[in-house]
């Protein structure tokens, strides 16, 4: 059995990636902050269609708890992680004339640093393994920018320009790193955007479901993907084109 490691799959669209991991075979480890009960309902919804995981909570954002919690799963059950997906991300918008350091901090150390923190931890296992698949949720604001989105887009572009380094790094141990770039995609994060506005400047004239992210992701996982690596695959309506 394959292991897959979803972070933020709790809610939206780490939710639909853990769902789709699961239906393709894979263990799931659903990663969370602090909203137990959605996780749970997603490892409940898991189970019920025959797939297997388990919770791993732990912030992605502190170094130390990656380490004791992600790295102590692996001691314990002497396992590796065959595919990761970097998904889970915060907003704190401002404009940046406003903007705090507390704002700038969040952001920077939830959707940035823990690509580093978390791909770390898993990447040795892959190494050794000669297989892995690492997959980083970015995002359109990353691509073009977004106004009151200074610091998320600065997370979103190091994580892009990242994975290009570490898909040279690692592509000799048949490690894949590709990034997936959502534009407006419906869950929580956008329930506060007014979709009948936005919607007039994406082509497919709508907001994104969570599943329509989570199929790219799942296709970027499989053994469909294996000569696709250091790219970015937009998700976004037409929007970025
Ligand atoms: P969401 O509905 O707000 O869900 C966020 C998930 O991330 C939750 O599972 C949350 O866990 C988890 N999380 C947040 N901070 C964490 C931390 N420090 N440690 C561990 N888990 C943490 O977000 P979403 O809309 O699905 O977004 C998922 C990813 O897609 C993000 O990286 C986001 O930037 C990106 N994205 C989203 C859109 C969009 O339109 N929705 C567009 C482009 C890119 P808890 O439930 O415990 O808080």
């Amino acid at each position: 059995m394959k292991y897959a490691l979803v972070t933020g799959g709790s809610r939206g669209i780490g939710r639909a990636v853990s769902l789709k991991l699961a239906e393709q075979g894979f263990y799931v480890l659903i990663n969370y902050r602090s909203n137990h009960e959605e996780a749970k309902k997603v490892l409940v919804e898991i189970e019920e269609q025959d797939g297997k995981g388990e919770l791993l909570p732990f912030d992605v954002s502190s170094a130390d708890e990656v380490s004791d919690v992600l790295g102590g799963w692996m001691s314990k059950n002497d396992q590796h992680i065959d595919v990761l997906v970097n998904n889970a991300g915060i907003t704190a918008d401002n404009l940046m004339v406003f903007m705090t350091n507390d704002e700038w901090n969040k952001v920077i150390t939830t959707n940035q640093n823990s690509f580093f923190y978390v791909t770390r931890q898993v990447l040795e296992g892959m190494i050794v393994n000669k297989f892995g698949r690492i997959i980083n949720v970015v995002s359109l604001s990353g691509q073009k920018g977004h106004p009151g989105q200074v610091n998320y887009s600065a997370s979103k572009g190091a994580v892009m320009a990242a994975t290009k380094s570490l898909a040279m790094e690692v592509g000799k141990k048949k490690v894949t790193v590709n990034c997936v770039a959502p534009g407006f995609i419906k869950t929580e994060m956008t329930e506060h955007i007014d979709e009948k506005m936005w919607k007039k400047m994406i082509p497919l004239n709508r907001f994104g479901e969570a599943k329509e992210v989570a199929g790219v992701v799942g296709f970027l996982a499989s053994e469909d993907a294996s000569y696709i690596t250091g790219e970015t695959i937009a998700v976004n309506g037409g929007m970025y084109s």
